[in-house]
């Protein structure tokens, strides 16, 4: 095998295949499927990787492999065979499908080493590298007399690893240290030297006489209860020494989890977890979905068929939403199984990440909790998929690679052979019509636990409110409820739907809406800077004091940020303690977690926020929850529009009551009538799905449709109408008559960073031929969509996002 069949990091369409390269002496029996290696393509040299190896091209005259960016391979032979999958899927290139599944240091620059990994002498070859350091640069590997091979089985071995480190310019987290430079004697001798009113100085020469350890500065200047400014003369004079450490990288390294033990499940819980643990047994696929209530337990079924999975040396993948990634969540986790579990989010540095990323190959964890891109965790030998929150749109991944978790995880679990487990208590559609078919196994829990009732529910009309004089976005029922609450001692969660409540500014006398000049779209209103972004480009500018239009004074802000909430509670009811979470509260490292310590601490009455409060949230004192707008995303132009409503509402509805104390809802609405309000607040998931699944089959819509969605743009807008009305005839040329072919429709943000967006959409229920057809289309425009700043098309299967 002296030949490796490798894909070249060129994403195009005539790279998009296997290249042959020769493999020379030195990398015989190193080059393996799954590395990373550098090799010459044209004039240039560029990165590949290698997918197989094999003794025979057609090809003549082989290039070499130049270099091996990895000792040991990246991927394993499996995620290679998911990513020649997944370009099928998603029509991307291999090289994109396979870079989507690395962490993001394996793809930036960075600076290798090679770290010992032992105390115990080293054989002799590695003591001459490393001559007494601990890290030494692996160029001094490369100029070494030590073979590839050798080195791979020192690594193998255990006595050293190849470390990558990041060069990005995401900076590490360091701590400040001060170490004492002298002998106590000498500093003792230095303190004589000091002046008598330096007391600050002298303090700290003392503390150091007495202890030797280098400690934080921050927290030595807290002990001491001095400034920096006493430190620097010490510096100056050399008797401290001021330096920085690099933070330990594992996020959780430093806590400490309380261990908690399995819990006797419920005869319920029993009927549930059988079959799953059942297939585990038996080591076959099959896709559960489990569907229970809020709190009804499926968390401690995930937990204990984890626990199985261990017992038989296998491993498991857990994927949650990434906002419900949240501290509660990992703790249960990390508290049952300890250091067998990495955490992957988008909390953690890129080197963070990687770390992460290196237990799971290096086979030092067994279970992953993750969000999304966790489904491509480097396991060989897994036992069983979990997908908490199944109906989640954040599983999709929306650019690139359009890939949805779910599909990837089906996939997966037929190649180990082992169950899928779908969880939620508002399944999507499309999951809960194939557990209706039967194609998934449907497991039931109706009861919270605890004996705990789902919490009563009660919709307020704000249309009447207005009627009767409250002009305030709290109705009457709910700020008097709220107060009760704080009276009683009991906490309140408040929810306020983000995407529909913008802050846009508007001229009072005119009415005039202050847009984006690039974006067809409000500009939305950042209090702390007083400017004017666009979320969809970087576009800002500083907030006007006049209307550009009519020069009237009166251009204020409208609508309701969750900041205008706070303040607007806190006038009505000025003893509340309110805690806000959103984007602006929780940017800073760590800020979530504490917020929500604080509020399980009882720090507050009231916590307020967006979707990022309303999953996973288990505080047993919240008795109240009051969803502020309940229609906000009703009237957004998706036919999912209802579902996303629905399984909402359910959330944040199933975050009070959790345990002893009941609990109670408050929904404010425009639109008390709508069904997918009317029903949420009647739990009634049965229902709902059999009324939104008639008007899905009227409007041939998913699960009764498959969608395909083309997005054109252009800077021209003639050019894109153009380009989408010949995708149209295409298609409804080739495709069957039973294909729905829809377009050319402006996409509902019409404009985007000055370029026009059209948009063509398929519903179809059984189109074998149509990737190919799509194929021929991207390879039609290939040349124009190389063009910078050109023709762009996107086309997403299953497309989660239609503007
Ligand atoms: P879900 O994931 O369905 O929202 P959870 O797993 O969070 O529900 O369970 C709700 C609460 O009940 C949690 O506090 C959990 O620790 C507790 N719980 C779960 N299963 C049991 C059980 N069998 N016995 C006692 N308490 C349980
Ligand atoms: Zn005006
Ligand atoms: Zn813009």
């Amino acid at each position: 095998m002296n030949i490796a069949r490798v894909i070249v990091d060129v994403p195009s369409q005539n790279t998009n295949r296997l290249f042959d390269y020769g493999i020379p002496e030195k990398f015989v029996n190193i080059v393996q499927p799954g590395m990373r290696v550098i090799v010459p393509f044209g004039p240039r040299k560029i990165l590949g990787y290698v997918i197989s190896l094999t003794d025979h091209s057609e090809f003549d005259k082989l290039k070499n492999i130049e270099d091996v960016l990895d000792i040991t391979p990246t991927l394993t032979p499996e995620l290679l065979q998911i990513g020649k999958w997944l370009s099928k899927q998603t029509l991307s290139f291999y090289v994109s499908c396979l870079q989507v599944m690395l962490p993001q240091v394996l793809k930036a620059k960075y600076r290798k080493e090679l770290w010992r990994l032992t105390d115990e002498v080293l054989p002799e070859e590695l003591t001459n590298i490393f001559a007494g350091r601990d890290i030494v640069n692996y160029q001094e590997f490369v100029n070494s007399e030590l073979s590839y091979q050798q080195l791979r089985k020192y690594i193998d071995e255990g006595w050293v690893d190849v470390h990558y480190e990041v060069k990005s310019r995401e900076t590490k987290k360091t701590t400040t240290m001060i170490t004492p430079l002298l002998e106590p004697i000498e500093l003792e001798e230095a303190l004589i030297d000091l002046p008598k009113q330096a007391t600050k100085q002298r303090t700290i020469l003392e503390y150091f006489i007495e202890k030797q350890d280098p400690l934080p500065k921050k927290q030595l200047l807290s002990i001491l209860n001095t400034s920096a400014s006493s430190l620097k003369p010490l510096i100056k004079q050399g008797n401290i020494r001021e330096y920085k450490l690099e933070t330990m990288r594992d996020p959780y390294a430093h806590r400490d989890f309380e261990r908690t033990l399995p819990f006797p499940l419920t005869e319920e819980q029993q009927v549930a977890i059988v079959p799953i643990l059942h297939r585990l047994e038996e080591e076959k696929h099959e896709v559960f979905l489990l569907h229970g209530v809020t709190g009804s337990g499926k968390t401690e079924i995930y937990l204990q068929s984890i626990q199985r999975v261990l017992d038989k040396d296998q491993e498991a993948i857990m994927l949650v939403p990434e906002i419900a990634l949240t501290p509660q969540m990992v703790e249960r986790f990390k508290g049952r199984f300890g250091s067998k579990v990495a955490v992957l989010h988008s909390g953690l540095s890129a080197g963070e990440k990687y770390d992460e990323w290196r237990k799971i190959q290096r086979k030092e964890v067994q279970v992953v909790v993750g969000a999304r891109s966790a489904i491509f965790a480097p396991f060989t030998n897994i036992g069983i998929i979990i997908i908490d929150e199944e109906h989640e749109s954040s599983y999709k991944q929306e650019d690139r690679t359009r890939y949805h978790a779910r599909d990837v995880a089906i996939e997966r679990a037929k190649i180990h052979e082992c169950p899928v487990v779908l969880g939620s208590a508002t399944p999507a559609l499309e999951t809960y019509a194939r557990a209706a078919k039967g194609n998934y196994q449907m497991l039931t829990l109706k009861k919270r636990m605890n004996n705990a009732t789902m919490p009563s529910t009660e919709l307020i009309d704000m249309r009447d409110e207005l009627h009767q004089g409250n002009r305030s976005m709290f109705s009457r029922v709910l700020l008097d409820k709220l107060k009760d609450r704080i009276n009683k001692g009991e906490q309140s969660v408040l929810f306020l739907n983000r995407r529909g409540y913008a802050t846009f500014v508007m001229c009072r006398d005119c009415g005039h809406v202050k847009e984006c000049p690039h974006c067809d779209i409000a500009l939305t209103y950042h209090r702390i800077q007083e400017r004017l972004k666009c979320h969809y480009c970087s576009y800002e500018e500083p907030m006007p004091n006049e209307c550009p239009e009519c020069e009237s004074k009166t251009i204020r802000y409208f609508g309701t940020g969750t900041q205008k909430v706070e303040e607007a509670l806190q006038e009505l009811i000025p003893e509340a303690r309110i805690i806000r979470m959103d984007v602006d509260t929780t940017s800073r490292k760590g800020a979530h977690e504490r917020l929500l310590n604080d509020f399980g601490n009882k720090k507050a009455d009231v916590l307020l926020g967006t979707q990022m409060i309303a999953k996973g949230l288990d505080f047993g004192n919240v008795t109240l929850v009051g969803v502020l707008a309940a229609d906000a995303l009703l009237n957004l132009p998706d036919f999912r529009a209802s579902e996303k409503t629905f399984q909402l509402i359910t959330q944040v509805s199933g975050r009070a009551g959790r345990q002893k104390l009941a609990g109670e809802v408050i929904i404010q609405t425009y639109t008390p009538d709508h069904y997918s309000i009317q029903l949420a607040s009647e739990y009634n998931f049965e229902q709902f799905f059999k009324e939104e699944m008639n008007l899905r089959k009227a409007f041939n819509y998913p699960p009764y449709f498959f969608l395909t969605l083309f997005t054109i743009s252009h800077p021209n807008q003639l050019k894109v109408q153009e380009v989408t009305q010949k995708i149209v005839y295409f298609m409804r040329k080739k495709l069957s008559e039973e294909a729905d072919i829809l377009g050319p429709t402006p996409s509902a943000l019409t404009r985007i960073n000055n370029r026009y967006r059209y948009q063509c959409m398929v519903k179809y229920k059984d189109e074998p031929e149509q990737r190919k057809l799509i194929q021929r289309i991207l390879h039609y425009y290939e040349d124009e969509m190389k063009e910078e700043n050109g023709l762009q098309i996107t086309v997403d299967f299953q497309p989660y996002q239609l503007m």
